[in-house]
């Protein structure tokens, strides 16, 4: 009997040892030589990421578990505010990004880009009611909200003189849009399929005016030079889950038909 028991307990013990040893990382694909990729998301953007019982989902995190996958690495995801994480890429501290992040020139300047992988764009963001502003030309003297090392910060940044603004910024979305729902700013600037998928969400009294303001398009980043390697890996896998239909399973799981 007393044999018996030490076995069970050695059999027991492996069991738990082997269950460890395969649960690290994302996926149990066998990546380079054990490397886990670090990749940095935004804290909340849907539907490209945000949290739901406690677990990260959106079609960031679904496209990059997939491409992961399909090419046999292995991932973390590191969320955190929008503006931190370009210079978390250059600081080391991640080694990809995926946070709906648009290619821009000044952007290519340190981080490399996938393909693109879905056409966003800006637009401007009113109270819902408000019958002054209907485009940008209508923004003189008001008060705009935007997101801190976004491409609607850019342009706000850039237009500043010309459109007459003044300009707060947010280190996230929802607290930019709070300030327009709530009267704090006259408008904002976000990227369409995010205003668009938050406002069919919520009732947020928050309402789209005019046309987009620029054809944004979302790339993946890696730091400029460095990771060559995985790059290849992500614009394969990107073709390849387009190819099989998994893409457009993803955008279907958050977008609908
Ligand atoms: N697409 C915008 C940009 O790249 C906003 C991204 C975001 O807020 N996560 O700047």
């Amino acid at each position: 009997m007393k044999k018996f028991s030490f076995i069970s307990l050695f059999l027991i013990l492996s069991l738990v040892l082997a269950a460890c040893g395969s649960s690290e990382g994302e996926n149990a694909g066998g990546g380079e030589e054990g490397k886990v990729y670090k990749v940095g998301v935004d804290t909340t953007y849907p539907p490209f990421e945000f949290k739901e019982g406690g677990e990260y989902k959106g079609i960031d995190i679904d496209l990059i578990k997939a491409i992961a996958k399909n090419q046999g690495f292995e991932i973390e995801l590191k969320p955190m505010d929008f503006g931190g994480i370009i210079p978390a890429l250059q600081a080391g501290e991640l080694d990809i990004a995926i946070a709906g992040m648009s290619i821009t020139d000044k952007r290519k300047k340190v981080v490399d880009f996938s393909d693109p992988y879905f056409d966003a764009g800006l637009s401007l963001v009113v109270k819902e009611g408000n019958s002054e502003i209907k485009s940008v030309d209508d923004l003189k003297g008001k008060t705009v909200a935007v997101k801190k090392g976004t491409t609607g910060a850019t342009y706000a940044l850039e237009n500043k003189d010309k459109l007459g603004i003044e300009l707060t910024q947010f280190n996230d979305s929802p607290s930019m849009f709070q300030e327009v729902a709530n009267g704090n700013a006259d408008a904002l600037i976000e990227d369409y399929p995010v205003i668009a998928y938050a406002i069919k969400q919520k009732d947020l009294g928050l309402e789209i005016v005019g046309d987009r303001l620029n054809g944004d398009q979302y790339g993946i980043a890696v730091l400029k030079g460095e990771n060559k390697d995985v790059l290849e890996k992500i614009n394969k896998g990107l073709a390849e889950l387009k190819e099989s239909g998994k893409y457009d399973e993803i955008l279907k799981t958050y977008l609908g038909e």
